[in-house]
């Protein structure tokens, strides 16, 4: 019998994936957490139905989302990551020597459960001794950080449901709070393609704007989200993301990437006219 795991992309687009088995399924106070193995993208984890990882591409995201700002400021130690139970992006943020404590503020304690007993490729450095887990809301836990993180990661789903508070004014207003004098946030942005998607990315890259002196957008090739096309957003308090960037500073660090490089770096912030229209309608706003 055929087993595929289908989502709606938009009401007309639907993407599917067959499944070989079913390894988790829960119901957590907060979502439902779902764990498939397939063949043609090995295990991958959906939350509501929604896809949020797969074995197979998963190293696209977190690559992005860790080693651009770390490139920027590869002197960061103290990191606070917002979302991101199944530990991908800590796994990507442990390979950085330097760095010398991670809070991982996680709503749903079940999403770190599965991940660590089902997705071991992404959840391997949870258990690292400068990770501190934290299970609760981001929104809230940031209203009482001051000066505190050289770096925030915001690796979350998407902006309804429990993740829904991670795109508001408040939310931003307070991570620049929370930074350092030189800090960097850095989010998943969604995607420009689908007017819905397009629309919560303006949404928010418009509030980030209105935060922080510096915010720029980076795209990458992710083939299991919505068309495909995803952005990241990085908004910094003193640092640009090209023109600070030391290309020598990182090399010398040897971590090796399968995704991210430096002329990568550079060319991700290079984005289709479309999406550049998008983003400077709601600069000027
Ligand atoms: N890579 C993913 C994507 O963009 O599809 C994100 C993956 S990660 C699993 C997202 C995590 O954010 C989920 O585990 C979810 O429970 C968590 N999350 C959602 N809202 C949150 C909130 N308000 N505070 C902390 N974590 C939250």
């Amino acid at each position: 019998m055929d087993f595929w795991f289908k989502e709606k992309h938009t009401k007309n687009v639907e993407f599917s994936i067959r499944v070989d088995r079913q390894l988790y399924s829960g119901q957590s106070e907060f979502q439902r957490i779902d764990i498939f193995e397939s063949v043609e993208f090995g295990r991958f984890l959906t939350l509501d139905g929604y896809m949020m990882l797969t074995e197979k591409d998963e190293f696209i995201y977190h690559e992005m989302i860790v080693h651009v700002p770390m490139a920027v400021l590869p002197e960061a130690r103290n990191i606070l990551v917002i979302g991101g139970g199944d530990g991908g992006t800590v796994r990507e943020l442990t390979r950085y020597d330097g760095i010398e404590h991670i809070d991982l503020v996680e709503i749903d304690e079940e999403v770190v459960f599965a991940s660590k007993e089902y997705l071991p490729f992404t959840a391997s450095a949870l258990e690292d001794e400068r990770v501190s887990i934290y299970y609760e809301d981001g929104l809230k836990f940031i209203r009482y950080h001051e000066n505190e993180y050289d770096l925030i990661i915001v690796d979350s789903t998407d902006p309804f449901g429990p993740g829904e508070g991670l795109f508001t004014k408040e939310f931003y207003g307070n991570c620049y709070k929370a930074l350092t004098e030189h800090g960097i946030m850095v989010n998943q942005h969604e995607s420009p393609f689908y007017p819905e998607d397009a629309y919560a990315m303006q949404r928010a890259h418009k509030r980030i704007v209105e935060s922080f002196p510096i915010s720029k957008v980076y795209q990458a090739h992710i083939p299991t989200y919505p068309s495909g096309h995803w952005l990241f957003g990085f908004a910094s308090k003193t640092y640009h993301p090209v023109s600070d960037l030391n290309r020598r500073r990182w090399e010398d660090l040897n971590i090796r990437t399968k995704y991210y490089n430096i002329p990568l770096h550079i060319g991700a912030f290079a984005l289709p006219g479309y999406v550049e229209n998008m983003l400077r309608t709601v600069e000027v706003q």
